[in-house]
Order: C-alpha cells, then structure tokens, then sequence
C-alpha cells in the first residue's frame, strides 16, 4: 500500500519536473497547456484546433483609376470547441484612413477614406454594416450563434482607393499596383487569446488563420497579374506563344522572358479582350497578395526544391526597366530557393512558386516579395533573400507576428546570416550582420534595449521592440546552433517545422520541442537568453597556470549565454582559437572556467565574441605581466 503511494507520488511528480528549470508562461498559456490544446512535450495538445475557411475572392482594378473593387464569399468553420456569437473581421487597409492608430507618421499622400464596406451578408441576408472608425478591426454579432464544428457562409461587397504612396501594398507607379490585405477578413480566434483585436498600426505585423483561396482579378487588356498561388488559366490571359513560354519556364533549368515592356505596348501578350480576368488558386496559406502592371517585365525560372521528389518550384520577377539589379531577380530567387531547401532551414520549399515584384516595400507576402531596387547587387540578393527565408517563418509555421515576431524575424534573420556566410563569405557575412542586426543594440545602454525577448511585441515599440525581433533573437538561434551543433539543431527544427507547420505554434511549444527533439534539458539555455534582461559583454577575470596548461576565468557580466572564441597568442607569437560554445555557462551564468591545454606559454589572450558583439571590448583581454 505504502509503497504503491510512493510510486505513484513518484511517477506524477518527475511529469510535473520534467525539466529542472521551469520557463516563465503567462497565464494564458498555462490554461492552454492545462486545456491540453498545447503539450508538455513540445507537440500539438491533444484538444488542440484551429479555425479555418474558404475565400472565393473577385476584385476589378483598372489604373490609374486607383479605385479597387471586390466581391467575396467566405465559408468560415469553428473548430473550437466555443459557440461563437461575435465575428471579428480584419479592415487591415483602414490603416489609411486619416484617424487610424499608427506608431508612424505617414505623408499625405499615404491616406485614404479606407475600406469601405458596401455591403454585408450572413447566410445571403444583407445586413446593415456600421462602418467603424480607423480601427482595422471590427466586430458582428451574428444572428445565429455559430457552435462547435458548424461553419458560415459570409459575403462582402467593398471598395477601396489604392494609396499614392506605397509601402506594403499602394500604387508603385500610375499603372503599377501592388494589392495586399485587400480584402476583409475573419480575425484569427484562438486558444490562447480567443479573438485577435489588436489594431493593424504599422509596426506590428500580421497573424492569420490558413485558408484555401480562389480569386479573380479582372484587368484592362495588356495588364498581367502576378499573384500568391498557381495561375489557373493561362491560356485565356495570355495570347498563345507567351502561355507557352510561361509554361516552359515551369520546367526549364534557364531564365526565359516572358514578356517586354515593348511586348506589353505593342497589345502582343494579354489576351485583347478589353477586360481579362486572371484566376488563382492558394490552398492552405495565411494570405494572399498580388501586383499588376502594364509595363513591367516579366522574367520566370524555375528550379527542383525536393532532392527526393524533384518537385519544381516557379520562380518569378516583374519590374520596371529602370531597375536593373532586377534582370538578375530570378536566379537570386532560385538561388534562394535551393539554397534554403536544402541547408537552413533545410526543408524543401513549401509551395509551388514565388514572385519577386520591384516596389518599395522589402516585405514578405506568402509566394510573393516586394522589394525595392539596390545599387549593390549584393545588396538586392541580401534583401530579397531574407524575404524569401520568411517563407517558414511566419508562413508556413503560422506564427502571430504581433506578439511573438521574434519566431518570425528572429528565425529569418539566422538564417540570414547563414545563406550571407554561403554567399559572401564569413568576413562579409559577419560584417552585414554585425553592422544591420547587432551593433543598434549591443552599443544601446538605453533601458529598452535590453528587454526580455519574450516581452510580447505589441507591449513594445521602436528600437527596443525590433532589437528583441530581430538581432537578439537570431544570435539566441545560433547560439543554440552552436550549443547543439549542426546535426542536432537540424533535428529539432525539422521536429518543429514538421509538429507545427499549418498551425500556430507559441514560443513555450518551440522550446518543449527543441527540448524533446535534442532529448536534453535546454530551459537554462531558453531561460537566460528569451527571458532575462540579458546582454553580452563577457570580461577575462583570470588566467592562472595549471598542470594541464591555463585555467581562463571568464566573468559574464551582461549575463547571455553567447559563445566565445579564447584567441591565444604564445610566447613564440603563434595564436590559436580555443572555442567554446554556450555550455561553459549551463552550471553559472555569471562565471566559467576555461582550461587551455597547452605546452607553450600564453603571453596574451583575447575574447572574441564575432556576430555576438560585447558591449564592453576593455575588458575583453590579459596580458602576462
Ligand atoms: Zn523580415
């Protein structure tokens, strides 16, 4: 009896303890976790779900009349196990209107009257739509509550005027549009925050449900569409011979050009009817967008993503003849394609293409990028990769980039500087990255520069919120990168990317992961780098001699755990590099003792920390007196 007690006092409490060190979690999460939608082993609880729907999207332009004009039916299915009697829709591009909450100030000629709503629809019944004021959100009651696993049929009929001037979506010239977040929405509802209110305000970015998406866009004659998704009729858009170059680049190793600017003028490419209407078609994606122009030049390739299926990937550029780092766009693209298919993150290319528009924006969409144009090719190569890369992170893993972007920006800029170090080399590489990425932050003594990275985003702004997105968080992956090594760090993030791709992992289902994919305990490693107000600057406190060679005392005063090189030089003026990974910091985050082995004698030595800057390089190195 006593001791079935035991056992069973025994049993439960090494679940509880799994790990020795707990991560802080919101209270919020600890419900999820305790609703067993989220799992202590880093996997999908098993209660765990998600809403969904299905967008038919019909939307006419025709510039420069920058009036855009939709239509839409969306089927939306509630998955959760709530009755659900308010919708939440996202009016993202009432980030325009004059009243709108933004964290920047904007030119007049960023403003218009918004979304406007001209008509709204439950279950084919119209029903008065109460237009808000500047909030990107809105709220409906519905007249039938929608319960656990029903779904509704919404329609929308609206209007918008494309902004003059052009950021992530507006007009890039007269006759050149760049459409995102163009249509309205169902808000992501969840299990962790039920519905998603936060304002659209700029600096924040997005956070949406996987949908499966038809639309149609309807251009003047010699207008081509580019678009997220495969183009469904091509050979109703395009008169004979460019369908089939468009098709032969499907499958072609070479870039082909599609069409001209000259081609466009002289009426030889789209059909010439005086409306075409272009079809897609996007299954499980977070959004669509999508470009039109009629003098833009249109480059495709494609390149083989999957090394086991040989599955192609179509690569894409339209630009403006004046942009000419743009000619090269689709090798970069297939580059990038390769590249991050088959080394970080090393899944192959989740979807069937991408296309690179010259705009102003440097911003991803999913299957599509809006870059501006560079006088460094180097440069244009650097930006549009690095859009590219976001292709897991936010998109295919479904992150809510307002409260966690740092699983977003974070991710994207490791790898980064990762496809940098193939592309450039490893001084150049490290040179970018300390220079855009790092240095804002670690030589910023100012009080929100050294914020916990798991903040939420949208409790933060300005350099201490993009410091946490962006540079902290890549150094904390490759970091681990380092701790782990390559092979398995590679194991944990393909055991994250395959758990929750299509879903909408938080930062706690991450690190269970990594922690049950690397079968270690790495919380003191998630603990000290995504939860502590942290920086680096490491300082040499001691070398004294020993039997074996030297013992290094390192003191870490800004407390992160960043690996460091010991760059040695003997007394016969040879150097060498003595690295040691963020280990030396598991057991004392404050102090670590390094043995040098060695038979020589050390006359100096230095700290060397590379992409991960000290703040404090005075203290960085020793001297034999
Ligand atoms: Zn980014």
């Amino acid at each position: 009896m006593k001791g079935n007690i035991f056992l069973v006092f025994f049993v439960g409490a090494s679940c509880l303890n799994l790990y020795a060190q707990q991560l802080y979690m919101p209270r919020n999460v600890q419900r999820a976790f305790n609703n067993q939608t989220r799992s202590a082993d880093g996997r999908p609880g098993r209660n765990y779900w998600q809403n969904s729907a299905r967008y038919n999207i019909s939307i006419s332009a025709a510039p420069p009349n920058r009036l855009v004009t939709g239509a839409e039916e969306i089927t939306y299915t509630n998955n959760s196990p709530n009755s659900i009697e308010n919708l939440v829709f996202r009016l993202t591009l009432n980030t325009h209107a004059p009243e709108a909450p933004r964290e920047y100030e904007v030119s007049a000629d960023y403003l218009t009257s918004g979304i406007q709503i001209d008509e709204y629809r439950e279950e084919g019944k119209v029903k008065a739509w109460k237009q808000g004021s500047g909030n990107t959100w809105q709220s409906v009651k519905l007249e039938r509550k929608l319960a656990p696993h029903d779904s509704i049929k919404i329609s929308f009929k609206w209007h918008y005027d494309v902004s003059v001037q052009s950021g992530r979506e507006g007009a890039i010239d007269s006759n050149t549009f760049f459409l995102a977040y163009f249509y309205p929405r169902v808000a992501v509802y969840d299990d962790i925050d039920g519905w998603d209110r936060q304002n659209f305000t700029e600096g924040h970015e997005f956070y949406n449900d996987f949908n499966d998406y038809t639309f149609e866009v309807s251009v003047p004659k010699n207008y081509v569409v580019w678009a997220t998704g495969d183009l469904l009729n091509s050979d109703e858009t395009l008169q004979p011979a460019f369908a089939e170059r468009l098709k032969k680049s499907y499958t072609s190793d070479d870039v082909i050009h599609i069409a001209t600017s000259g081609e466009l003028a002289s009426n030889s490419v789209t059909t010439q009817r005086d409306t075409v209407t272009w079809k897609w078609k996007a299954d499980n994606v977070s959004d669509v967008a999508l470009a039109l122009s009629n003098h833009y030049i249109w480059d495709a390739g494609s390149v083989a993503v999957d090394s086991v299926t040989k599955r192609r990937a179509s690569v894409q550029a339209a630009y403006n003849a004046e942009a000419k780092d743009f000619e090269k766009m689709v090798d970069y693209g297939k580059h990038a394609l390769d590249w991050s298919s088959n080394n970080f993150p090393g899944t192959p290319y989740p979807y069937s293409k991408t296309t690179i528009v010259r705009g102003f924006a440097d911003m991803e969409y999913p299957m599509m990028v809006n870059d501006s144009s560079q006088k460094e090719p180097d440069f244009t190569r650097f930006v549009v990769e690095h859009e590219i890369l976001h292709t897991w992170f936010p998109f295919y893993m479904g992150i809510n980039e307002r409260r966690y972007g740092f699983m977003d920006e974070g991710w994207t800029t490791a790898f980064e500087n990762l496809i940098a170090r193939a592309d450039m080399g490893d001084e150049q590489a490290e040179k970018f990255f300390k220079q855009f990425r790092v240095a804002g932050w670690i030589k910023n003594p100012a009080a929100d520069a050294d914020l916990p990275i798991i903040t939420p985003g949208d409790a933060m702004v300005g350099r201490g919120f993009g410091n946490n997105e962006y540079g902290k968080a890549a150094l904390g992956y490759l970091a681990i990168k380092d701790l782990l090594g390559d092979a398995v760090f590679k194991k944990c993030l393909h055991e994250f990317i395959s758990r929750w791709h299509g879903k909408h992992p938080l930062p706690w289902d991450m690190f269970n992961t990594f922690n049950s994919a690397s079968g270690k305990d790495l919380n003191w490693f998630f603990d000290n780098w995504y939860f502590s107000n942290g920086y680096i600057d490491l300082a040499v406190q001691e070398v004294t001699s020993t039997n074996t060679g030297y013992a290094v005392i390192i003191k870490n005063i800004g407390g992160f755990a960043a690996p460091v090189n010991v760059v040695v030089t003997f007394d016969d003026e040879t150097t060498q590099t003595f690295h040691q990974t963020p280990q030396i910091w598991s057991s004392d985050s404050k102090s670590a003792m390094v043995n040098i082995a060695t038979k020589k004698k050390i006359r100096s030595l230095v700290l060397e920390g590379g992409i991960f800057m000290d703040a404090d390089e005075m203290n960085n190195k020793w001297k034999q007196n």
